[in-house]
């Protein structure tokens, strides 16, 4: 196993992240390949560390001042061995090669967990939407989608948002690939709900998240009533899961961005979350102004070369990281573990460096991975393929009930796989060996291609 991350290192030079999610993969299916030599044989895990095809392009645009303005676009179509590419794109200025493979490698697994036909993908670009009009927003969409075009479709390669990417981005992606290819079709996930979207997309990852952490506290006899949770991100993700822990009767005492968290004794409730829900998607502002309208609450900067983060460093019973990839580093993951944190749902792809994994799996909390506890969002986009298809609208019930029996059946999954492999509630080696299997079955199947 040391040999074959030694490889990938040599192959994929520089790639730090995509290593970090090999590394966690490899580790945990060891047991799986000692049990079925067959996998070996046919080099299964060498394949998936391989991206079937990484298509990297210009985006040239034109910014409001006339002056031409040049980006890297980027789309890693990581496996399409039980369905059709599938994953968001990222617009962020941190937006790499190697954060782009490992979140299209974590999403293979992901996407099978959720047993819906889908493969993994992952795209982007280091275009930062922040500070930019709407209509360079949509000029640089409009080029992105003059390349990228050419590999997507409804059973080829189906993206959606992720950070940096929502309704508005989606909007521009479809309208640009639906004129160049003269078709009305499922391409995209996350589009409005008037032109093909589907209820409960935009909630469905942080809603996942929460139905996930409700299925772990529900191993011990307990439920999210009481609950207080740390939520980090003050975007998609988080918005939705300080929702549903409102809907559960949890309290929130914590939103970020890049710059800050607020945090606030009183607890987050539907006035202020309505407040943040308009400050981030509509005005596009910063997490601080919550401080500003709200004096129980208090606003910490944060400082990116400390080496904790300190919005981790508050008493609470639940964690969901729902930001970005690192978040929580050894010294965070002490730090709630100390303050008494048991409960660990990640929104966010990847939120926690092994040696913080390491560490919660040792004090034997519930800890969701993210390639389980987020795929709710991913399950949805699968409803939406779903109705696109069948041409039909499913109701916001319909799709809620659905979202929480597929976060109980990844939950179920994780669960038996641990077990069947000799790690009873450890959520990572569970999802892990769970994707891996599905994925490396339909590979034995379709021989070497
Ligand atoms: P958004 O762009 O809506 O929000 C991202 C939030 O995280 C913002 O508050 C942003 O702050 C903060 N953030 C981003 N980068 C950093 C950084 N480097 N350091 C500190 N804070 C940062 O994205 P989403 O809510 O959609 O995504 C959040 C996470 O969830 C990501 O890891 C994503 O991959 C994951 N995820 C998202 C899914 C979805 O359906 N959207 C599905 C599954 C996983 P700022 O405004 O300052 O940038």
């Amino acid at each position: 196993m040391e040999e074959f991350i030694r490889r990938c290192e040599e192959c994929n030079p520089g790639e730090r992240e995509f290593i970090q999610a090999v590394s966690e993969v490899v580790k945990s299916v060891k047991p799986v390949l000692d049990r079925h030599p067959e996998y070996r044989e046919e080099r299964i895990l060498e394949r998936m560390v391989e991206p079937e095809r990484v298509i990297m392009f210009r985006v040239p645009w034109v910014d409001d001042q006339g002056k031409v303005q040049i980006n890297r676009g980027y789309r890693i179509q990581m496996s399409s061995a039980i369905g059709p590419f599938k994953g968001g794109f990222r617009f962020h200025p941190s937006v790499n090669l190697s954060i782009l493979k490992f979140l299209a490698f974590e999403q293979v697994y992901k996407n099978a967990l959720t047993t819906l036909p889908m493969g993994g993908g992952k795209g982007g670009s280091n275009f930062d939407p922040k500070g930019k009009s709407d209509r360079e927003v949509m000029r640089f969409c409009h080029s992105f989608m003059n390349e990228i075009y050419r590999y997507l479709g409804p059973d080829t390669d189906v993206p959606a948002g992720d950070i940096g990417v929502g309704a508005r981005e989606i909007g521009y992606l479809f309208g640009q690939y639906k004129k160049i290819v003269n078709e009305f079709t499922g391409v995209l996930t996350g589009k409005g709900l008037k032109w093909g979207g589907s209820l409960i997309r935009p909630e469905a990852t942080g809603y996942g998240a929460v139905y996930f952490a409700s299925e772990m506290l529900s191993t011990r006899g307990e439920t999210l009533e009481g609950k207080l949770c740390l939520v980090s991100g003050s975007g998609n993700v988080a918005q939705f899961t300080a929702e549903k822990i409102l809907d559960l009767g949890g309290k929130v005492v914590t939103f970020s961005d890049s710059n800050g968290y607020i945090f606030d004794d009183k607890g987050v409730d539907r006035d202020k979350l309505a407040y943040v829900k308009e400050l981030k998607n509509v005005r596009r502002g910063r997490i601080r102004e919550y401080a500003d309208k709200y004096k129980e609450a208090v606003y910490f900067e944060i400082d990116p070369a400390a080496d904790f983060n300190p919005l981790w460093n508050h008493k609470a019973h639940c964690a969901f990281p729902s930001a970005t990839q690192n978040e929580i580093n050894g010294k965070d993951a002490a730090n709630l573990v100390r303050n008494g944190v048991y409960v660990i749902s990640e929104g966010a792809n990847m939120p926690t460096t092994p040696d913080g994994v390491d560490l919660f799996i040792d004090h034997k909390l519930l800890y969701g991975p993210g390639k389980a506890a987020n795929a709710g969002g991913v399950s949805v986009s699968g409803l939406e393929m779903t109705q696109n298809s069948m041409r039909l609208s499913w109701t916001r019930e319909e799709v809620d009930n659905r979202l929480r029996m597929i976060m109980k059946s990844i939950h179920g999954a994780c669960v038996e796989a641990a077990g069947t492999y000799g790690t009873p509630g450890n959520y990572v080696n569970g999802a892990n060996i769970a994707g891996f299997v599905k994925v490396a079955d339909a590979m034995m199947a379709q021989g070497v291609v």
